[in-house]
C-alpha cells in the first residue's frame, strides 16, 4: 500500500525510517542470547551513555505509556503524588495506566502556559498540605517537547530541577518527542536531562522513525534497582530483546535521530510561517518542535478533510494539530498550503460531511 502523502495527523502515523530498517536488517538472522543479554543490546545501551555523555542505566520497551508508568512506578510508593500538567500524556492519553503500575500513586495535575509547568505551580503544589490525610508528593513530571509543541529551555530545566530536588522530589521527563526538544533547542542531550536534575528520562524512539519501542534511561542509577522485574511483570520484557534494541543502533549510531527531528521541526516552521504568510488561522501556541497549533474556521476544516488530508481537530472550536514527522516532505507542507489558501477563497461548504470526513 502507498503511504498516505496527505497526513498531519501524527508522528506515530509515519513508517520506519530507513536507518531503524537496516539495523533490524543487520540482525535478521542467527541466534543470540534472549531477554537482553545480546550483542545488539549491549551496544545501543552503550550508545546511550555516548548520547548523553554518561554512565545511565538503560530499559527498552514496546511503548511510551509503558515506560512512563514503570519508570513513575519506580520513583513511588503507593501513598505518593506526581505532580504533572493538566495537558500531559500520562494524565489523559494512559488510561490510568501510572496510577496502576505505581499501585495507587495519585498524579496532581496543575495549570502552566504553553503546556509547561512553572516552578511556582511546583512550590504551591507541595506546599499547600503537609499532613498525612494527602498523597505525599514525590515526584515531577516534565514533557519535553510538551503536548503542545512546546519546549522547555536548559536554564528553565535547572531552576525547575534544583527546586524539585530541594523539596525532596524527584524528576521524571515524558520525551516521547525528546529528539524534536534536542533539535529545537541546538543543546547536548545532557543539558536538559541530567545536568539539570532529570532523574529519569522516557525517551521516544516510537515518533521518531522506530516501528516502536521507548528507551527508560535512569540518570540516578539507583532508581534502577529491580526495574528489570518490573518491566517483566507489565510483559515489557521483550524474549527477543534484539529487535526491540538494535533499531536504536541505527538511530544513535551517526545521528539519525536527530536529523529526522530537525527535519520534521523544519516542516512544522514551514507550516507556521506560511499560515502566517496567508494570514489565514489563527496560531494557538508557538512552533518550537514538530507540531503546529492552529484554529481554522469549520469551513476551512471541511475543505481540507474533503480534499484528503487528516489531522486531529480536537483541539476544541477550530483547534487543530498539524503534526509532521520525519518523513513529512517540503512539498506536503507546500500542497497544504496551496489547498489551505484554495478552500478559504473557494466558494464551497463541506460542513455537513464533517463528521464523515474526521478520523
Ligand atoms: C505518544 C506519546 C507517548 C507514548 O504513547 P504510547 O502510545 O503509549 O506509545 C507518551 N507521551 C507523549 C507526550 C506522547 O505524545
Amino acid at each position: 500500500m502507498v503511504p498516505r502523502p496527505r497526513n498531519f495527523a501524527s508522528d506515530n502515523n509515519a513508517g520506519v525510517c530507513p536507518e531503524a530498517w537496516e539495523a533490524l536488517e543487520q540482525c535478521r538472522s542467527g541466534h543470540a542470547a534472549a531477554y537482553g543479554n545480546d550483542e545488539a543490546t549491549r551496544v545501543a545501551c552503550d550508545l546511550f551513555r555516548a548520547v548523553f555523555e554518561t554512565d545511565c542505566e538503560v530499559f527498552f520497551t514496546f511503548n511510551g505509556t509503558a515506560a512512563n508508568s514503570l519508570a513513575l512506578a519506580a520513583l513511588c510508593q503507593s501513598y505518593h503524588s506526581v505532580i504533572c500538567h493538566e495537558l500531559a500524556h500520562i494524565e489523559t492519553d494512559e488510561c490510568g495506566a501510572p496510577e496502576f503500575f505505581s499501585a495507587g500513586a495519585k498524579l496532581l495535575t496543575v495549570s502552566g502556559e504553553q503546556g509547561r509547568i512553572s516552578p511556582d505551580a511546583i512550590e504551591h503544589t507541595v506546599h499547600r498540605r503537609k499532613d498525612i490525610h494527602y498523597p505525599k508528593p514525590r515526584a515531577l513530571s516534565l514533557t519535553q517537547a510538551t503536548e503542545v509543541g512546546t519546549v522547555y529551555r536548559p536554564d528553565a530545566l535547572r531552576e525547575i530541577g534544583a527546586l524539585t530536588h530541594g523539596l525532596g522530589l524527584k524528576v521524571h521527563m515524558d520525551g516521547a518527542r525528546f529528539a524534536n526538544a534536542v533539535a529545537s533547542l541546538g543543546c547536548a542531550p545532557k543539558d536538559i536531562t541530567w545536568r539539570a536534575g532529570v532523574d529519569v528520562l522516557c525517551f521516544g524512539g516510537t515518533k521518531n522513525g522506530m516501528m516502536f519501542g521507548e528507551a527508560v534511561v535512569f540518570f540516578d542509577k539507583k532508581l534502577a534497582a529491580e526495574f528489570d522485574y518490573r518491566c517483566k511483570q507489565a510483559g515489557q520484557l521483550s524474549s527477543k530483546m534484539r529487535y526491540l534494541s538494535a533499531p536504536w543502533i541505527g538511530l544513535l549510531k551517526d545521528g539519525a535521530w536527530l536529523r529526522h527531528a530537525k527535519h520534521a521541526n523544519a516542516c512544522a516552521r514551514r507550516l507556521a510561517d506560511g499560515l502566517q504568510e496567508l494570514g489565514i488561522g489563527e496560531a494557538l501556541f508557538p512552533t518550537e518542535a514538530n507540531s503546529v497549533f492552529v484554529r481554522f474556521d469549520d469551513r476551512i476544516i471541511a475543505g481540507l478533510y474533503a480534499r484528503g488530508w487528516t489531522f486531529y481537530d480536537f483541539i476544541g472550536a477550530g483547534g487543530c494539530r498539524l503534526m509532521c514527522a520525519w518523513d513529512t516532505r517540503f512539498e506536503d507542507v507546500d500542497a497544504f498550503l496551496e489547498d489551505v489558501k484554495t478552500v478559504a477563497s473557494a466558494n464551497e461548504d463541506h460542513r455537513a460531511n464533517i463528521e464523515i470526513m474526521r478520523h
